[in-house]
């Protein structure tokens, strides 16, 4: 039987402050950061994992090499299910959710980049998927913006050919619905009636109050509401389900197919939102996925577009990518010519793996 083993594994961590800092209704990003794993086997593969932060990467970088790394050295790369539950047992009496994932995840990521490269196919082919591209939608509108800045944002996300956009509502932190209508109706009336608007509001509200907002924005055609309440409050999810008819998004703080299967038989979700560079990894991704198909609910996976793009061309319930605005400069940077969204598509690269390259002259001038 064929089989290559693992070598050696790098660990780069590269970071971009954000400028003037941008808020949202809970809190005010400054720094945004990548950490990259390079898994390099005996045969001279190199599987890439990324996961990212904006506080806590060096944290998750020293686990990776003082924890993780000894225990991956000589080990068989195409052992991904063996493997994660390995590090599931091994790591769970210190954290099941958080930084030991978005290790674990960007492990997992690059195992799955070469299982790819080992059988020469591209991933969503080797999870036996047919789509050649999957839709996108752009993310932004800060809560810091005014009025004419959001407007201006959204229209130039719908000038690059998006066909579906996200922005905040939680204004004076979660503390005047008046204007979140208001900003609501600016951005309807400026784009027109055929761009999805997806709003987001960061764990901001309560139940009560989340509802009231969905209920006087609802004509305004909105394709989601996301994480109207704080990502813990299963029951206030389920609450805000209730009462209103526009799809309940949640999930990107949630971490394994424990946390999403929690929210399912809650019915607190009808869009899935796990993200794979933090809740597991394509290991932990496919399950995911599957209970999403069990529940008949969406699944769109938070940010990191180039990452999921083979897993969503995989899926048949696959909803849309999410584009983080913030973090474009940070990935045209970190990849050689990344997949670009073109007229609000992905399109999977046909290379193995997740066809994605580092451009290791900036991760090495940047990097840390
Ligand atoms: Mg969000």
């Amino acid at each position: 039987m064929k089989t290559d083993l693992i070598r050696a594994i790098d660990v780069h961590l590269v970071s971009m402050p954000v400028a003037g800092g941008l808020t949202d209704a809970t809190r005010k990003v400054e720094e945004i950061g990548f950490l990259i794993v390079r898994v390099h086997t005996q045969q001279g593969r190199e599987g890439i994992g990324v996961t990212y932060h904006e506080v806590g990467g060096e944290a998750t970088r020293e686990l990776i090499i003082r924890n993780m790394v000894p225990r991956l050295l000589g080990r068989d790369p195409l052992q991904t299910e063996a493997l994660w539950w390995e590090f599931f047992h091994y790591l769970r009496g210190v954290g099941r959710k958080g930084l030991m994932y978005c290790a674990l995840s960007a492990i997992d990521i690059a195992l799955w980049d070469l299982k790819g490269k080992f059988f020469d196919l591209p991933l969503y082919r080797l999870l036996g998927g047919n789509k050649t591209a999957v839709p996108v939608y752009a993310s932004g509108g800060w809560t810091s913006y005014d009025d004419d800045q959001l407007v201006a944002e959204m229209g130039s996300i719908v000038d690059r050919g998006f066909k579906a956009l996200k922005f905040k509502v939680g204004v004076e932190a979660g503390q005047n619905i008046n204007r979140d209508v208001v900003r609501v109706r600016k951005v309807r009336e400026a784009i027109g009636p055929d761009i999805k608007i997806l709003v987001d509001a960061n764990n901001c509200f309560d139940a009560a109050t989340a509802v009231q907002l969905a209920n006087r924005i609802r004509d305004y055609d909105i394709t989601l509401f996301e994480e109207p309440v704080f990502a813990d409050d299963i029951p206030g999810l389920s609450r805000f389900r209730r009462g209103t008819d526009i799809p309940l998004a949640t999930g990107e703080h949630e971490y394994t197919k424990f946390g999403v299967r929690d929210l399912l038989l809650n019915e607190a979700a009808d869009i899935v939102q796990a993200d794979g560079a933090r809740a597991g990894g394509y290991t932990e991704m496919l399950k995911i996925a599957a209970l999403t198909q069990a529940w008949n609910v969406k699944f769109a996976p938070h940010a990191m577009e180039n990452i999921h793009l083979n897993l969503m061309a995989a899926l048949p319930n696959g909803f849309m990518l999410e584009r983080l605005l913030m973090f474009e400069d940070l990935t045209q940077s970190v990849f050689k010519n990344p997949p670009v969204p073109v007229d609000g598509m992905m399109h999977v690269p046909d290379l193995p793996g997740l066809g994605l390259n580092l451009d290791m002259d900036f991760i090495r001038s940047e990097g840390r």
